[in-house]
């Protein structure tokens, strides 16, 4: 295929920032790849942060970490999600990581002497990494959320290379604008106005939305969608009426009630190679949705909770969808509860963890809440509630075993006390000259590396194979040292690094716990909704099964 022939959608957001531009864009890719066309999908992060690595989850959300390693939005995870496969550093990128390369440029004398600029440096750099992405992988068509609403400072060399990039290929780049339609009380009935503005002011950068996909609390009525079409000079058919659902994997279903994937392949002069199959979809979406399976009780134990329910869940996203996959797998709804691990050094009784049929540490970092997780663990290993750890949950499940099976009574993370007389975890020998130079940003140990599993583990037998790859972000690990003490009195280790150097995967047995495994690599990446982690759902069992005892 000609270069030439690579269509481009740009997804924009208009009116205010939260309403779902990630889930258009990845129901757009899962749409269009069901048609039988390859797609990938492009996050722009208007932020000058090089990547999403150095910025605090309770802020931005969730880092998430693609296969190469790259710390990326949360945003990408649901791209991956819905496609079922891997994105690539090609499809991701931060107004950070494009000054960065100008600017190495023009210290390299690159730019001829000439007087580097925004427009048109910054912009052609912008330019040139989306036609990079675009000819990864055999990708036909790319969709490319800008991140951001229209309007805002920070987009505006985005949105200005997305118009060259039409004026560039016109047949092949589409415009797709999503808005929201407010309904204030007080009239009861559902506004344009906002929308009608948001367009007109994306007029002004020389770019007109061909589809506006028009997010609301019900479905938008035929004289609404005329009354936008006509204000905003969009065909009718391309208005698509987007309004709210219970969970974001229904989104590509109703979009399809509006016929979006015809309407888009017609607007992109391309033809319906097939009709879209989103049988197995459907299937999982209501199966996610159903109210009625029976329920189990999830207690996730952190300490991302500081400001409200909104960013907590987004601290953990990847973490949820992975259980709601499972879930739907064995037909069981989990019922997530967030427990702040604080509340256990200040005296809340661990007990209550008794009401749950599973408890989960997450990733973190750094001391705050890290008694409480600890505590916590120590209860669930006793009292044989399932328990699964992830990276920090698998480092402190290890410093719990070492401090009260073991007995020794400072065992700690390095991460913790530098100069711990027991450090059983300790900070990995390539992480030391990063810290000693403050080389933070892309220098954990990250992305995907490979483990071998041990014969007659509960791991091997979820995996049902012997060697894995999953992804990784920490810089701290198990101190081999410790390890053959920590196997003397019981604990597994049934995941290692090829040479068996580096601990991934730790559990106890079937016949002293039901279920307590956690590993340092973070599984949650991998979970795809089709295809749901095999360790995800092997927790969940052990969960459902002491629900029903209970
Ligand atoms: N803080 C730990 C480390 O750096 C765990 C990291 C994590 O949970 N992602 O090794």
């Amino acid at each position: 295929m000609a270069r030439e022939d690579h269509k481009y959608i740009f997804v924009l957001g208009g009116v205010m920032s939260g309403v779902g531009k990630g889930v258009v864009t990845s129901s757009i890719g899962l749409l269009l790849q069901q048609k039988g066309y390859p797609v990938n999908l492009v996050k722009v992060d208007p932020y000058l942060n090089v990547d999403a690595g150095t910025m605090n989850p309770t802020e931005h959300g969730e880092v998430f970490v693609l296969k190469s390693g790259l710390e990326t939005d949360q945003d990408m995870g649901n791209y991956e999600r819905f496609l079922g496969r891997d994105l690539t550093n090609e499809d991701y990128m931060t107004s950070g990581m494009v000054y960065q390369t100008v600017i190495e440029r023009e210290r390299a004398l690159e730019y001829g002497g000439k007087c580097v600029e925004a427009i048109p440096h910054v912009r052609d750099e912008i330019l040139r990494r989306l036609e990079a992405a675009a000819s990864y992988n055999g990708s036909r068509i790319s969709v490319i959320e800008i991140g951001g609403t229209i309007g805002d400072f920070q987009n505006a060399l985005f949105i200005d290379a997305a118009r060259v990039m039409k004026m560039n290929y016109p047949d092949n780049v589409l415009f797709v604008m999503v808005s929201y339609l407010p309904t204030p009380g007080t009239l009861g009935e559902m506004k344009t106005k906002p929308t009608q503005s948001a367009v007109r002011e994306l007029n002004s950068y020389g770019v007109q939305p061909d589809f506006i996909i028009a997010r609301s609390k019900e479905p938008i009525d035929e004289k609404r969608k005329e009354k936008i079409a006509i204000a905003c000079n969009v065909r009718r058919d391309r208005i698509i009426s987007a309004p709210d659902i219970s969970s974001i994997y229904e989104a590509p279903l109703n979009f399809e009630k509006d016929k979006l994937s015809d309407a888009l392949l017609e607007a992109l002069r391309l033809p319906e190679k097939r009709k879209a199959s989103l049988a197995a979809w459907k299937k999982f979406a209501t199966a996610v949705a159903n109210q009625k399976a029976p329920e189990i009780k999830i207690a996730i134990v952190g300490k991302y909770f500081d400001t409200g329910d909104f960013v907590l869940s987004d601290a953990y996203l990847s973490v949820i969808e992975a259980i709601k996959f499972s879930a739907a797998k064995l037909n069981v709804r989990a019922k997530i509860t967030w427990v702040n691990s604080k509340d256990f050094e200040k005296g809340a009784p661990v007990k209550m963890l008794e009401d749950y049929d599973g408890v989960i540490v997450p990733g973190g970092f750094g001391e705050s809440g890290i008694e409480g997780k600890i505590k916590a663990i120590q209860y669930v290993r006793e009292h044989k509630i399932p328990y699964f750890g992830l990276c920090y949950g698998m480092q402190l499940m290890v410093i719990e075993y070492a401090r009260n099976v073991l007995k020794l009574k400072s065992a700690h993370t390095t991460e913790i006390q530098k100069n711990s007389e027991d450090p059983v975890v300790d900070m990995m020998l390539e992480q030391k000259q990063h810290i000693a130079d403050a080389k933070y940003g892309g220098t954990m140990r990250l992305g995907v590396y490979p483990a071998e599993l041990k014969k007659g583990t509960i791991a091997r037998g979820a995996y049902k194979k012997a060697a894995i790859e999953e992804r990784h972000r920490h810089r701290y690990e198990i101190n081999y040292s410790y390890v053959k003490q920590l196997e003397g009195k019981g604990l597994v280790f049934s995941g290692t690094s090829p040479d068996g150097i580096l601990m991934e995967i730790a559990e106890l047995p079937r016949d002293v716990h039901p279920f307590m495994l956690a590993t340092q690599f973070h599984p949650e990446f991998q979970a795809r909704p089709l295809d749901p982690h095999p360790l995800f759902t092997e927790f969940l069992k052990s969960a459902a099964t002491r629900s029903k005892k209970s």
